[in-house]
């Protein structure tokens, strides 16, 4: 089989990760690690899926790679950038308030339609990602995002080779994606096929980068962040008994002032949790990508 990162045919079955019909493989090149086989759940699952993670508890957060995205150092005014597989984007509205010029792809209309109606991004479009519904000739992007994509991706060389046509001279892709070597990636029932169909490290990253000759700038690993912790221990404090009680349609008036106090309190207990853990664990949650289309 041959490997989805470097292409390599170098590689060899491995049984630390395992789950329903799936196998796992890692390249002896690159070091990704791949399903076998490389078969991605379909739109109408992760619209059953996606539409959970839109539910509203918290539209303020950012997460730690659209917060360290925004503190980087760009000239915002105008620049055209183009989101793929946006998810719950709600630092795009913050993009569009610094002056960009903004477009959203998505594969589920539920967050296509939160995109433009709630966020006020006119240039949101329902598209795959391997056929993306753009004009190539009027498009090119100064800056890509791609958070959480990758890792999904059942052709992940074929979606770079096509991006290249998107790009203006000199623009980056910002990416982020799951760090394999974070603390126990075993307890993240999230992070297997048919959802997750590669697990990556900065090596094998940064090897699938210079296989597809994009030159990478910068990776960095996510500290370990209260979310982290939140998913290790799993207790809510019974926010999400809450909520499923408030989205079925709960009358009590309490139970919006409880759940958000509840949250509040959930929050600060996993973030000292997280800063206590910070002084031992140095790997978190994700890694964070910025790749130059350049080689040179
Ligand atoms: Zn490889």
């Amino acid at each position: 089989m041959q490997c989805p990162g470097c292409f390599s045919n170098n590689n060899n079955e491995i049984n630390t990760y395992t789950s329903q019909g799936y196998r796992f493989r890692k390249c002896r090149d690159c070091e990704v690690i791949f399903a076998n086989p490389m078969k991605s759940g379909t739109a109408s699952w992760y619209e059953k899926l996606w539409w959970y993670d839109l539910s509203g508890a918290s539209l303020d957060y950012l997460r730690w790679y659209e917060k360290t995205f925004l503190k980087e150092d760009i000239e915002w005014d105008l620049k055209k950038v183009l989101n793929i597989g946006c998810s719950r984007n709600i630092f795009l509205k913050e993009l569009k308030d610094k002056g960009c010029d903004v477009t959203a792809v998505d594969i589920n209309k539920d967050i296509v339609k939160f995109t433009k109606n709630v966020l006020g991004i006119d240039k949101s479009f329902v598209s795959d990602v391997y056929k993306l519904g753009i004009n190539e000739e009027k498009s090119k992007f100064d800056i890509i995002i791609i958070f959480q994509v990758l890792e999904h991706l059942e052709a992940p060389g074929e979606v770079f080779r096509l991006l290249k046509g998107f790009l203006a001279y000199d623009a980056k892709l910002f990416l982020s994606i799951p760090n394999r070597d974070r603390i126990y990636p075993q307890k993240s029932v999230w992070d297997y096929p048919p959802h997750h169909l590669t697990r990556w490290d900065k090596k094998s990253i940064r090897m699938f980068f210079e296989t597809h000759s994009y030159r990478v700038d910068k990776i960095i690993t996510a500290p370990l962040l209260c979310d982290d912790v939140y998913y290790l221990f799993n207790f809510g404090f019974g926010t999400r008994t809450l909520e499923r009680k408030i989205r079925a349609g709960s009358k009590n008036i309490f139970f919006p002032l409880i759940y958000y106090s509840l949250c509040k309190l959930r929050v600060a207990f996993y973030k000292l949790l997280a800063a206590i853990g910070r002084i031992f664990i140095k790997e978190g949650q994700d890694l964070y990508v910025v790749v130059n289309c350049r080689k040179d």
